[in-house]
């Protein structure tokens, strides 16, 4: 599937300092190893309610990370997936009257005019669920074949043959110290675990399941719903987890550096999706795991159900400027919960304007010092509130200043901006 389009991110004199990264999985900061190329996947929208503000803040947290490698010289190799059929995107369409296929289209393209306003590095790749299932049916059948998924008889009305993956024998197939066991990348215990697969589209209850943390791999057809071949499976659509699993393992090397993805992905998505690819290649699916915190509203959680929504379009369609959505976003730190305020949109659009007349004073010397700055609070677990006070302070500086502006230092001070925090001055 097409991508959005890039812009250009600048070169910088010098480059960043190693990177270090807080890991789920570890439940601390670590060192990233360095590499001349590292990878990324970042889990894409399934696409309804796009851009909303969440969305926003968690492609804009990793494009920091693509930003630092880049700055480092390093080559970035990054894979984000579309997850174009799924149970919540049928269910919108059936309850909007849209026809299902329409209304992703629709919402894939705002989405990427909505990335490309916000600069967004686009990634290398851009696959969908439904154009992968062809590579995704024959790896839920080596699962089957393996002793690692099985097919569920039918009851309560549900059709012969879903395929559901065995979490405790996966579990227990190899001692290798990096093999994949249930809580290896959420670190939850399993009563935690049971809660958020309920919450979060899992299906504990389901009868004749091995265990009620088995997550689906395959839906065989119902009537009305939208499905495709599947050869021994029968005609069906896939789960979620595998779906990102297969991408991620066509399209970048085992294991690739970090998967990504906001912290409601943590659980089941990225703990099912590292077991399955343990499964399929005994190989780690990525060395790292990070993820960005949820957005609210006023303090309250944003949903569609609630009517809160904070959509990046709305905002454009009402005349604001992308580069001070992208700046009120990364002022909170990428980790953390925080709630969109109408106060602190206004505070991110005084300092971008306060920014664009700084640079007219810049002070000779004045670049070098505020980029080096910049860079050992992004090296820093992506600290973009930092590096945002460290740049508030060079502007404090410029705007007090009487003498001689300095073109030179000018164009470094607008690269930097824009080559590390993604904010076009
Ligand atoms: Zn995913």
């Amino acid at each position: 599937m097409k991508s959005w389009t890039s812009r250009p991110v600048p070169d910088l004199p010098g480059s960043m300092p190693a990177l270090r990264l807080y890991d789920t999985a570890l439940g601390r900061v670590m060192e990233v190893e360095q590499h001349a190329e590292q990878s990324m996947y970042v889990c894409g929208i399934t696409p309804y309610d796009a851009t909303h503000m969440g969305h926003a803040a968690s492609y804009v947290a990793f494009d920091l990370l693509n930003r630092a490698w880049r700055d480092a010289g390093v080559r970035v190799d990054y894979v984000q997936n579309v997850t174009d059929i799924d149970d919540p995107l049928l269910e919108r369409a059936t309850a909007t009257g849209v026809d299902w296929r329409k209304l992703a289209q629709s919402q894939i393209e705002l989405f990427h005019t909505d990335m490309d306003a916000l600069n967004v590095v686009a990634p290398d790749h851009y696959i969908g669920a439904v154009e992968s299932i062809p590579d995704i049916v024959p790896a839920i059948e080596r699962l089957i074949a393996d002793g690692v998924a099985y097919r569920v008889p039918g009851s309560d009305g549900e059709p012969d043959g879903d395929v559901y993956y065995d979490v405790e024998a996966a579990g227990k197939r190899s001692d290798a110290t990096d093999a994949w066991t249930l809580g290896d990348v959420s670190r939850l215990g399993e009563a935690e675990m049971l809660a958020l697969f309920a919450e979060r589209g899992g299906d504990p209850g389901r009868q004749g399941k091995r265990h009620p943390l088995d997550p689906l791999l395959w839906r065989v057809a119902r009537d009305g719903e939208p499905s495709w071949p599947g050869a021994s499976l029968g005609d069906g659509r896939p789960g979620w987890h595998i779906e990102c699993t297969v991408i991620a393992q066509k399209y970048l090397p085992a294991p690739f550096t970090v998967q990504g993805g906001g912290s409601d992905l943590v659980f089941p998505h990225h703990e099912m999706g590292a077991g399955h690819a343990y499964s399929l290649s005994g190989v780690p699916l990525a060395s790292h795991y990070a993820h960005a915190g949820m957005v609210g509203l006023d303090g309250e959680k944003m949903s569609k159900s609630k009517g809160n929504l904070v959509l990046v379009s709305k905002l454009r369609a009402a005349g604001e400027e992308p580069a001070a959505i992208r700046l009120a976003i990364l002022a909170h730190h990428y980790r953390s919960d925080w709630s969109w305020t109408d106060g602190e949109f206004e505070a991110a659009k005084d300092r971008l304007a306060r920014w664009r007349k700084a640079l007219e004073g810049a002070p000779a010397g004045s670049a070098a010092p505020l980029l080096a700055s910049m860079r050992q609070e992004l090296a820093d677990d992506l600290n973009a509130p930092a590096a945002i006070a460290v740049v508030d302070h060079w502007a404090n500086e410029a705007l007090k200043n009487n003498g001689e502006s300095s073109p030179a230092d000018r164009t470094v001070v607008r690269d930097a901006v824009n080559a590390l925090l993604g904010v076009e001055l």
